[in-house]
């Protein structure tokens, strides 16, 4: 018997060294816990394997203290085992700071006891027929011990129901299959312990098992399946399965919404979606993902339509499945993303990148081209936003963009390039100038009130694209280069970029890079040009600008001003001859000569510049001067531009003493309606007035009648430009006692001025 004992322990212990071995290769979280496990269990069944063969009293003792140390650590483990395997964070619960020390003394006495065998001892005994086996005594300590053990199975058997009813139903089996085996495992365990032939061992070999089955091999079908269904059923894309002849077996929520015949999407032939899907599955061999088109009533609905195919160990074909992505609102946000990126949101025109880019695909598609980029620039569009609202500006945007979208013919790519700047590209032969002539101001102002009367146009640069690898922005530049050159003019509407032009805007941004310097070097000077009576008496004079540059000698301010007047720095230079107008008065006043004046002139971007009224105030003050000796001409242009404002400003200025004058009157806008309200203090007009006229007489009464009438209104006339006696004549005989022109003086330099008039007056 002795020897059968022995056999099936050695068997026992085979058993669990092999899955121990097992254990090791598997890499699941738990598989060192149930390794340590199962490592007990197996020194358990070693020491009970010698405690039953040796016949040395002190072997067998030994035996089972190992025995008794190896199951406190064994149980420990599977506490820790239990824990993990429902799920739980074992250091969470489990105070290992108690624990630990507690195994530890237990483990230390149970070892003592080889010494003093104060918790058992043993008995030889007779068994099946006088075989010797040692048998245990034990003493009330051993329960001490045994204590241990049973808290240790009680505490795992918690774990295990705790497991058992919180967890998914189909856990529950594992873990009540543990729980079994460890409950049958402690009561054999209790009745068998003390008695010489301890067949709870076979339970450890069991356990072990269980526990390797129930935590690596052992996994649900219908758990599988229930899971799987799960995954399936909420999935935000259609999943349906096929069987072998196309009928549908399982599908998802998501599916069963998709393909419900009443609102199914419908491709162009009229099939529905599911339709289509077995049409699909039992023509074509092989598995497909594509994107298709389908609709539902008028709305575009795009699938991408997944298909895969299940065949069995023998190529067997056993059914397919669907995966239907409906991808309908990704795609639209991505073109409208892509919309908004390329175009502009109120005109729905390209944008300046876009328009550039598609320009410059076409440019390049078509090299036997000859093409046009042309630029429409709104005249005065930052006045009429500021003036009018940002309503009415947007309104005339979108009527210009229109006009080119539905009217102009032949354009291949338009945008909106600038706030006002429209672009666009046209093949040279699709031109029509006639287009751009016939615009007109009402159809600008296409549904914006009557009430509103300014006058609304466009310019129109154009630049021919003789370098066709330029970027098309600097083409388009090059179109709005040659707007600049007639924004003053109002008569010219459309202009070409050429190399006339190219030369002319290297000059300028000569002159741009130079001027930086020329003021402090005093390269910039103060011209005066004398204003008289008939007789040539000295009344005062205007101050002019000039430039003496070091290469390119005397520099006419009608050729830089316009310059600087469109980049904003003629407020520098007007700042600059304000000041020596200024000083020089000063000068005057302290020779005793503050009976001359000095006219300065005021350009239309000083007053987006510079606080022009301030300015003036702060030169009077610092040069102690009269303001009234200080005349300031202000073009009707500036008036017209910022009419209220500008009415308001001249009213304070004439408050504060200040003489006003507006100048080139008769040369731009003019009309008789400004004088009514504006109250300036001197009008002056330029001789370039008749000149430029056809009918010279029917001038000359136009300006008599001017010249009466602004008399009337107790408004002195200066006139300009006077060059010769004739002149001088009739202007006087018709009201004119001013006068300034080249008859008289040309502008000169304030030395030679002061030479003339002062030294020789004395
Ligand atoms: P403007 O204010 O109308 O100045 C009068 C222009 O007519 C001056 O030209 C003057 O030299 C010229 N002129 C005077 N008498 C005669 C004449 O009998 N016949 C002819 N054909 N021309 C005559 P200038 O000095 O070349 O100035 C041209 C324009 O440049 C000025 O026209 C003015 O608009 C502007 N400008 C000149 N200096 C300044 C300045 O300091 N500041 C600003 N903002 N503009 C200035
Ligand atoms: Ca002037
Ligand atoms: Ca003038």
């Amino acid at each position: 018997m002795k020897l059968l004992l022995a056999a099936i322990l050695t068997l026992a212990l085979l058993v669990i060294g092999f899955y121990i071995y097992k254990t090791r290769k598997e890499e699941k979280v738990l598989a060192r816990t149930v390794g340590q496990t199962l490592f007990f269990g197996w020194v358990i069944v070693l020491f009970n394997l010698i405690s039953l063969v040796t016949n040395f009293e002190r072997v067998c003792l030994f035996a089972y203290s190992m025995y008794f140390v190896a199951s406190d650590w064994m149980l420990y483990y599977l506490l820790r085992f239990s824990i993990g395997y429902i799920g739980v964070d074992f250091r969470r619960y489990v105070k290992r700071w108690i624990m630990l020390p507690v195994l530890a003394v237990d483990s230390l006495l149970v070892l003592l006891n080889n010494f003093n065998r104060f918790m058992y001892d043993l008995r030889p005994v007779e068994l099946f027929g006088g075989e010797a086996y040692w048998e245990l005594t034990i003493s009330p300590f051993f329960f001490g011990h045994y204590a241990i053990n049973v808290l240790l199975v009680v505490f795992s058997l918690i774990a295990l129901f705790y497991g058992t009813f919180t967890a998914p139903v189909f856990y529950r089996k594992k873990y009540l299959t543990i729980a079994a085996m460890t409950t049958a495992l402690m009561i054999i365990n209790v009745f068998t312990v003390t008695s010489a032939v301890d067949i709870s061992v076979i339970g450890y070999v069991v356990e072990a098992i269980g526990i390797y089955y129930c935590a690596f091999v052992y996994t649900p079908q219908k758990l599988l399946q229930k899971m799987l269904f799960q995954v399936t059923k909420d999935m935000t894309v259609a999943v349906f399965v096929l069987d072998t002849d196309g009928k549908r077996l399982y599908s998802n929520t998501y599916a069963d919404a998709l393909l419900n015949p009443e609102t199914a999407p419908r491709n162009t032939g009229d099939e529905t979606l599911e339709e289509w899907c077995q049409a699909r599955y039992l023509n074509e061999e092989e598995a497909f993902i594509e994107e298709q088109f389908f609709y539902r009533g008028d709305e575009e609905v795009i699938l991408k339509i997944q298909l895969q195919r299940m065949v069995d160990d023998k190529n067997l074909l056993q059914g397919g499945y669907f995966v239907i992505q409906d991808q309908t609102e990704e795609i639209n946000n991505l073109k409208k993303e892509q919309y908004l990126a390329t175009h502009d949101s109120l005109t729905g025109l390209y944008n300046k990148e876009y328009f550039c880019e598609v320009a410059k695909r076409y440019i390049e598609r078509y090299p036997e081209t000859e093409f046009y980029v042309i630029c429409t620039d709104i005249k005065e569009f930052k006045i009429i936003n500021d003036s009018f609202g940002t309503q009415i500006g947007d309104q005339i945007l979108r009527n210009a963009a229109r006009m080119l979208k539905e009217e102009l013919k032949g354009a291949v790519v338009t945008g909106r390039i600038g706030s006002d700047v429209f672009a666009i590209l046209m093949p040279k032969g699709n031109y029509n100038e006639l287009f751009f002539r016939n615009q007109k101001s009402k159809d600008f102002l296409h549904g914006i009130d009557k009430a509103f009367s300014f006058p609304v146009v466009s310019h129109i640069g154009i630049y021919e694209v003789t370098e066709r690898d330029l970027p098309v922005s600097v083409m388009c530049d090059r179109a709005r280069m040659a707007i600049n050159t007639i924004k003053e003019d109002y008569h010219k509407r459309i202009a070409y970029y050429d190399e006339k032009l190219r030369a002319e805007i290297v000059r300028e941004q000569e002159l741009i890079k130079d001027f930086d310097k020329a003021l402090e070097h005093g390269q910039i000077k103060m011209f005066l040009q004398p204003q008289t009576t008939v007789d040539g008496s000295l009344l005062g004079a205007e101050a002019l600008v000039r430039w003496c540059h070091p290469e390119k000698g005397w520099i006419s301010p009608g050729e830089f001003i316009p310059v600087f007047e469109r980049n904003g720095l003629i407020s520098d230079i007007d700042r600059f001859v304000w000041e020596q107008a200024c000083k020089q008065l000063k000068a005057w006043k302290e020779m005793g000569r503050d009976d001359v004046y000095i006219s300065v002139n005021i350009s239309p971007r000083d007053f987006y510049f510079l606080n022009v009224f301030h300015t003036f105030i702060d030169l009077v003050e610092k040069y102690d001067i009269e303001p009234k000796n200080l005349k300031l001409e202000i073009t009707e242009t500036a008036i017209v531009l910022d009419f209220n404002r500008q009415v308001e400003l001249i009213t304070r200025l004439r408050k504060n003493g200040f003489v006003v004058e507006m100048d080139d009157f008769g040369s731009g806008y003019s009309s008789l309606n400004m004088l009514k309200d504006i109250h300036v203090d001197i009008l002056k007009i330029d001789m370039a007035f008749l000149k430029k006229a056809k009918d010279e007489d029917r001038s000359k009464k136009i300006l008599q009648m001017v010249i009466g009438l602004s008399n009337q209104l107790g408004m002195p006339v200066i006139t300009e430009g006077v060059e010769s006696e004739e002149q001088v004549k009739f202007l006087s005989e018709i009201g004119c006692d001013m006068f300034q022109g080249y008859y008289f003086a040309k502008p000169m330099s304030v030395e030679e001025f002061e030479e003339r008039y002062f030294l020789l007056d004395k």
